[in-house]
């Protein structure tokens, strides 16, 4: 009988393992993975400054201080309008062939224990989980990413429509900027919104590039071809063509529910994607570490049902983010997404607010709404008056 197994070894595992154990340094906690690592994970590689903060809370520090930062982000629309700046801390842009093997690294350092194995099934009972007929443990957190066996047993698949997809390859450099991510948004909100392509600089002369837009509630997913064709219209300057690899993203606007009990859904398993911008590092390892705590605590005796536990502190750790991010991606259309863009203009403030927001775990701040609401209300004024106020 394992005391925790965690299912899955991206960020969102790695963190739950290193949770778990720190509250339960004679624990056996397994960290099992379909994948021999190092392995590849189709993902923009942009990794947020509060990712690592978190990673820091749990004692692990200087994962990435051989790494080029980028300290400038650019989110545009073809022409303009386009807000650029330096951000307030520097992000990484890492490929998670090294991020995760890094992490995993340091998960089994701590004492977790590897275990290569496919989980296919899960049987819950009052005291423990079963997977696959042979593995037991006290509480078990299903990490498994966007295609989650775990969640799919437990009955919490996605709603159609709160689901995006997207495409990326490593290209060389070329024209494109070093030090500086770049967010292309499309002008065209015909199909699913918000829809942007971004090349974000490796530091090695490479940089990751891609597309990505939300998938249509009636079902349908676009071809690669077009998918690759968007890529190309709003990033000319990515002049090669591939390998490209698609992944899909589950945003948090799915509004996946963690259940009461001794299986936890954690980052992409539990669909805690930003919708607005596609990140899922961040929320990956925020969930991580709440879960591993939470059945770490369970395996104590100090709290009786992990699910809850871990409910609640992912509600008090991410909730109104969650709950605004939700919000702001329902209303997302390209004239309101332009028309904050040319509010913020060179406000500062704002423009930290919003790289908070799209990153980590920020709220729409007064500053934000101000911001939006002013141009929206000048706007309206202009479209009657022909004047601003
Ligand atoms: C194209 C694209 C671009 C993105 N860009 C960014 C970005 O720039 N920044 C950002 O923050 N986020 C980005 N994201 C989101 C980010 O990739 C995910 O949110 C993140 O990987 C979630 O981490 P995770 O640990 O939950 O899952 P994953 O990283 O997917 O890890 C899941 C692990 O579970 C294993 N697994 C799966 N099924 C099983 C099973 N049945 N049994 C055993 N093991 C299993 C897999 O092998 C894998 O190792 C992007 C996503 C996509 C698709």
């Amino acid at each position: 009988m394992w005391d925790v197994i965690v299912v899955g070894s991206g960020p969102a595992g790695a963190a739950a393992a290193i949770a778990a154990r720190r509250v339960l340094p004679r624990g056996r906690v397994g960290l099992v993975d379909r994948a021999e690592f190092p392995r590849d994970k189709t993902c923009g590689d942009g990794v947020a400054p509060h990712a690592l903060d978190v990673l820091a809370r749990l004692g692990v520090r200087g994962l990435l201080d051989d790494w080029t930062p980028v300290h400038r982000l650019r989110l545009a629309f073809p022409g303009g309008p386009e807000l650029a700046g330096e951000m307030l801390r520097p992000t990484y842009v890492v490929p998670r062939a090294v991020l995760d093997a890094r992490l995993r690294a340091v998960a089994l350092g701590r004492g977790a224990e590897p275990l290569h194995h496919r989980v296919r099934t899960v049987s819950r009972f009052d005291d423990h989980v079963v997977l696959d007929g042979r593995l037991e443990a006290r509480v078990v957190i299903g990490a498994d990413g966007a295609y989650s066996a775990v969640r799919a047993a437990i009955g919490q698949e996605p709603p159609p429509g709160r689901t995006a997809i997207a495409v990326r390859a490593y290209v060389p450099l070329g024209a494109l900027a070093k030090d500086e991510q770049v967010i292309a948004l499309s002008p065209d909100g015909s199909a699913g919104y918000p829809a942007y392509a971004w090349a974000f600089p490796i530091g090695d002369g490479r940089a990751n590039v891609g597309y990505g837009e939300l998938l249509p509630a009636s079902g349908g997913t676009p071809t690669r071809a077009r998918l690759l064709g968007r890529l190309h219209e709003l990033l000319p300057d990515v002049d090669e063509p591939g390998p490209f690899r698609g992944h899909h993203l589950p945003l948090s606007t799915a509004g996946t529910r963690q259940p009461d009990g001794r299986v936890l859904l954690v980052g992409d398993a539990l669909s805690l994607v930003n919708p607005l911008t596609g990140e899922g590092i961040h929320a990956a390892v925020l969930s991580g570490a709440l879960a591993g705590i939470a059945a770490a605590r369970a395996v104590r005796g100090t709290v009786a049902d992990p699910g809850r536990d871990y409910r609640t502190a992912l509600r008090g750790a991410y909730g109104r983010h969650t709950r605004h991010v939700d919000l702001l991606a329902r209303l997302a259309r390209p004239r309101a997404v332009a028309a904050g863009l040319r509010g913020v203009g060179s406000r500062r403030r704002v423009f930290d607010d919003l790289v908070d927001l799209g990153l980590a775990d920020g709220p729409v701040t007064a500053s934000v709404l101000g911001t939006i609401g002013r141009e929206m209300a000048s706007k309206a004024v202009r479209s009657v008056t022909g004047r601003s106020r």
